[in-house]
């Protein structure tokens, strides 16, 4: 009888220990595979699924096709290490540390790589970070120290410390990617995989199979780019990041340093020749040498018409230039977007895998004679976002819920069945994967802080809804901006004074003020940013 009761006790255990087996091998079988392609500073309206007028990008627009386009993704404060911090925590800047670009990432925050590897994910990561630290929480990583260079550039290894490889940087990454895929690849483990460009990030050195196309080519130009600020206030007005007075005719326009001083141009900035001849500088002398016979044609023709150009000749060719560069990095990007997409389909690992396609911000492509980003305005608050997910996002939908950059790490922890940090503070994005895009957020948080710096942007915060942005600039002015978003879709003037939107400026107001206490930012914490600011200066 007790052997009989044994027995059968044995087989329950079994049994009941066999079944969970089976049940965590399902539930691992079905944890879906994550694939994050970011590439730096890559504006909407240059992948052509949001844009067709300026340019074609087929494999980065087959991710909208296989999956959605969100239409009105956002980031919470548009420059590169904070918007990069606010994805790996799903926390805004303020709580991460990494205000600025400058500012120390606060490092008892986790990020959801951390977490994922701790719950059985295979983690990996090549390419751009830019972060300050080496990623935590993976299991592999090939990473370019701080903006990283174009040509020939060193990277970060895990195994083997800093190295230096020939080649074009985003051929480079796309390699490294693919063969981690194919050879590194633990087929037992869902896998999260960071595919990081550097492009289209400045100074826009295109691979050399694309300099000659791309420099003949011509774009249309658009609406503001003769914007001159009217209508709007001291931070538009002040800020130093447009194409004609600010950018840099050799670092970013690539005229030769001995044109420009054959033509008597000045530098826009003291690095600008030096730039240049670093960057350049690092090709070997293949490169070099298709280098010199494109862009010498290109300076050529400069130099004759340098000498008839009026100032609005300049800043239409300066736009030219500009979009020939910036575009040209961007197709060597699409290529390798659809490199690796090919192989994922090919392996059947597209089948239960979430492909997402974003930038860290958004970026000015001449609208309001701009380069660079920084603002709340839209060509740099909005940011490209494009997700597959086969099974689950229905095939070419679309979504215009104002989803952020904040959302990213709860989507994924979500997508995998992990239980976030209750301290994270996005949203997760599986709903409108799913189609259900109620009860959603209705307004963003915006802050920005790298003031005074580079383009010198002021600091400022503001509320955006569907309809209405509202914006505080501050730290050295005090002024307040509201922009009617249905019918001023440019952003060209500023109502926040005009009697007619009086009830709109109050609501916002109050909403704005909830919404700097739900994230739990405050104008205490706006002056101890500024008093950290001083002491980091200062140093
Ligand atoms: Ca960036």
């Amino acid at each position: 009888m007790k052997i009989r009761i044994l027995t059968l006790g044995i087989v329950l255990v079994s049994f009941f220990f066999g079944f969970r087996r089976a049940a965590m091998k399902t539930k691992k079988a079905t944890r879906p595979n994550i694939v994050f392609i970011m590439s730096d500073d890559h504006a909407y309206q240059a992948i052509s699924a949001y844009n067709p007028a300026l340019t074609h990008t087929p494999n980065i627009d087959r991710i909208a096709q296989n999956g959605m386009l969100f239409t009105n993704a956002c980031v919470t404060n548009s420059i590169c290490s904070p918007s990069r911090a606010v994805i790996l925590t799903g926390k805004h800047s303020h709580i991460t540390g990494k205000i600025d670009n400058n500012f120390p990432f606060d490092t008892t925050n986790i990020t959801f790589p951390q977490i994922l590897q701790a719950n059985g994910y295979q983690t990996a990561m090549f390419g751009k970070l830019h972060f300050g630290n080496n990623p935590k929480g993976f299991d592999e990583f090939k990473i370019l120290p701080g903006q990283g260079d174009y040509y020939n550039p060193d990277f970060i290894t895990k195994k083997q410390g800093k190295q230096k490889f020939t080649g074009y940087v985003t051929d480079l990454i796309t390699d490294f990617t693919l063969n981690w895929l194919k050879n590194e690849r633990d087929p037992e483990k869902p896998f999260f995989l960071a595919y990081l460009h550097k492009a289209p990030h400045r100074e826009w050195l295109p691979a050399e199979r694309h300099f000659d196309e791309y420099l003949k080519k011509t774009f249309p130009e658009p609406e503001t780019l003769f914007d001159n600020y009217e209508g709007r206030g001291r931070a538009s007005k002040e800020a130093e990041m447009n194409l004609l007075t600010h950018m840099n005719w050799a670092g970013d326009s690539k005229i030769f340093p001995e044109n420009m001083d054959k033509l008597g141009i000045k530098e826009s900035h003291p690095y600008d020749k030096g730039n240049y001849n670093y960057v350049v500088g690092r090709m070997n002398p293949e490169q070099r040498k298709k280098w010199d016979a494109a862009y010498g044609k290109m300076n050529e023709q400069f130099i004759k018409d340098f000498p008839k150009m009026t100032e609005r000749d300049k800043m239409k060719w300066r736009f030219q230039r500009y979009m020939q560069d910036y575009l040209g990095t961007i197709a060597a990007v699409d290529e390798g977007v659809g490199r690796v997409l090919d192989f994922l389909k090919e392996n059947g690992l597209d089948k239960n895998t979430i492909i997402v396609y974003t930038s860290d911000q958004g970026f000015y492509l001449g609208e309001h004679g701009w380069y660079d980003k920084r603002f709340i305005f839209d060509e740099s608050f909005k940011t490209p976002l494009l997700v597959q997910w086969n099974g689950v996002i229905r095939p070419g939908s679309r979504n215009s819920n104002m989803v952020q950059n904040l959302d990213f790490a709860l989507t994924f922890l979500d997508a995998a069945g992990i239980k976030a940090p209750s301290d994270m503070q996005g949203e997760s994005l599986l709903p409108i994967f799913k189609g259900n895009t109620k009860n959603f957020r209705d307004a963003a948080y915006y802050h920005y802080y790298e003031y005074p710096g580079v383009h010198m942007v002021k600091r400022h915060y503001g509320i955006v809804t569907e309809k209405y942005k509202l914006v505080h600039f501050y730290y050295d002015i005090d002024e307040w901006e509201l922009y009617d978003r249905t019918r001023d879709k440019n952003e060209m003037k500023n109502v926040y004074n005009d009697p007619a939107y009086a009830k709109v400026r109050e609501e916002l107001h109050k909403k704005l003020t909830a919404l700097r206490k739900k994230y739990k930012d405050s104008e205490e914490l706006d002056k101890m940013y500024i008093e950290k600011y001083k002491e980091l200066e200062g140093k």
